[in-house]
């Protein structure tokens, strides 16, 4: 049995029955016998269904953003703000689905012609996270029913009450049963989904439940892909406007309650203006309202997860005793519910965790640079390869720059931005494979060569 917890103030609103090994390998059964039928309904008709999904979330947003804030704390703001632009991103991949699947003649020589086509995996996994459930759930089921998988869809232990509202839209928009089934339950009952011969996973997560899943996945030759943790650094140059750098900065960093994969988490700042940007950044975080997640003004709430207060406080003792300066914040909040105040470390190094750890809360390191070349090392000090960013003056030096960063996105005067129409990748610790774009919607599907000749 689930306990759903409000981070807010720590009551619980309700309890929710778990699957079994058993029940889980019902729906497995069930999804295989659903997805025969769905690969072969027409297009046209699979895109109705999502179409009409979409226009559901639109609808609801005030309905579900609620929800989303009751369970993860995020500031409601913020979850309006997925809402809508999960709409957007669905919309993307509805109006690209059909390209995607267009099948290509590659030669037609005399009597052979040779094409290929893309057919679905067949029954997929889709274990997500809580940080953004909308956002990570519909990079993967949307294109994924689209290209004509099943989904088995579990939603991480803080945003199980999403993952139902998901399934609840998606059945009134006509999906037929078992296409799409919530798997309910902590991570033993992903372990046990995993022990089915599906035809791929696709994870978001941290890397430590990644290398578990990609093991568990392994026996079977299950196709994986693992949208994993970041530690992504931006590099702040002596030509930028310093009140606008540090404004969108502290937003990135900040935004979410630093609970984002591609949150910025270590910045360098070039020595000749690290005083000023260093000022300007602390006035913004300082003025940033923390409190009632449900409170129209409130830009920081809580952590979503009780554990990782341990974590933050743990990463600020470390950098303060190694030489850190605490600008601001520093501790858990004295108040009910998991609230860890604003955080801003200078005077860091390497050697400390906050620099070298993911942190996945309101907390940021910065540290000063004497260049281009030093900053390039330090970006790339690193386990992890989501994103990088560079904020200057010329898009020439920030592309040299960005060039020899190992990241899978790279930002130029922007920070903490994902678009449908980009791939979503990361590298080394960060994953292995793509969501959004034409990339991750073709990875649902995969391609059957035709070797065509005709008789006589
Ligand atoms: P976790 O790795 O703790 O959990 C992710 C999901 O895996 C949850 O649904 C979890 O279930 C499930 N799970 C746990 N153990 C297993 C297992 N043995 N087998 C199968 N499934 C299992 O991550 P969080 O939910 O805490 O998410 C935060 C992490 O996600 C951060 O590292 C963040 O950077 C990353 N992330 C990456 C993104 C990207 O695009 N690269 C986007 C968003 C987040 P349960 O929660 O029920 O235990």
């Amino acid at each position: 049995m689930l306990t759903l917890i409000n981070p807010a103030d720590e009551s619980s609103f309700g309890k929710l029955e778990e699957d079994t090994a058993g029940t889980v390998a019902e729906k497995v059964q069930r999804a295989t016998e659903a997805q025969r039928k769905w690969a072969l309904t027409p297009l046209e008709k699979r895109l109705q269904v999502l179409t009409r999904f979409n226009e559901a979330l639109s609808h609801e947003r005030e309905r579900l953003a609620r929800t989303l804030t009751q369970e993860t704390g995020k500031p409601i703001t913020q979850a309006r703000n997925e809402v809508s632009a999960t709409v957007e991103r669905v919309r993307y991949f509805i109006d690209n689905a059909a390209r995607a699947l267009e099948p290509e003649t590659v030669v037609a020589e005399g009597d052979t012609r040779e094409r290929i086509t893309h057919e679905p995996l067949g029954v997929v996994a889709n274990i997500s996270a809580w940080n953004y459930p909308y956002f990570v759930g519909t990079n993967v089921f949307v294109p994924a029913l689209l290209m004509g998988n099943a989904v088995l869809y579990k939603p991480s232990e803080f945003a199980v009450l999403t993952g139902d509202h998901i399934a609840a839209l998606l059945t009134q928009a006509g999906l037929p049963p078992d296409v799409f089934t919530v798997v309910s339950g902590g991570g033993a009952v992903g372990e046990a989904l995993l022990s089915h011969p599906l035809a791929g996973v696709f994870f978001t997560g941290s890397y430590g439940t990644g290398l578990k899943v990609a093991a568990a996945a392994a026996p079977g030759l299950m196709k994986v892909q693992l949208e994993l943790g970041g530690k992504d650094p931006v590099y702040v140059c002596e030509d930028v406007d310093v009140t606008k750098a540090a404004a969108s900065l502290a937003d990135g960093a900040f935004y979410n309650t630093g609970q984002s994969c591609c949150a910025v988490e270590r910045i360098y700042v070039h020595h000749s203006i690290a005083k000023s940007f260093i000022a300007r950044f602390v006035d913004t975080v300082r003025s940033f309202v923390v409190g009632d997640p449900t409170d129209e003004s409130t830009y920081i709430g809580p952590l979503t997860r009780a554990a990782q207060l341990t974590v933050l406080d743990a990463q600020v003792r470390d950098a303060v005793a190694k030489g850190a300066q605490l600008q601001c914040g520093g501790t858990r909040l004295t108040r009910k519910g998991f609230y860890f105040a604003p955080t801003v470390l200078t005077d860091t190094t390497h050697a400390m965790q906050v620099m070298r750890d993911e942190s996945f809360g309101p907390i940021i390191g910065l540290q000063s640079v004497q260049g281009d070349e030093e900053a390039v090392a330090l970006m790339n000090d690193t386990a992890y390869g989501l994103t990088a960013g560079v904020f200057c003056g010329h898009e020439t030096r920030a592309a040299r720059i960005l060039a020899q960063v190992n990241a899978g996105s790279a930002y130029w005067n922007c920070c903490d931005r994902v678009s449908p129409r980009l791939p979503w990748t990361g590298r080394k610790h960060s994953g292995m494979g793509s969501t959004l774009s034409m990339v991750g919607i073709r990875t649902f599907t995969q391609p059957k060569a035709w070797h065509l000749r005709n008789p006589g």
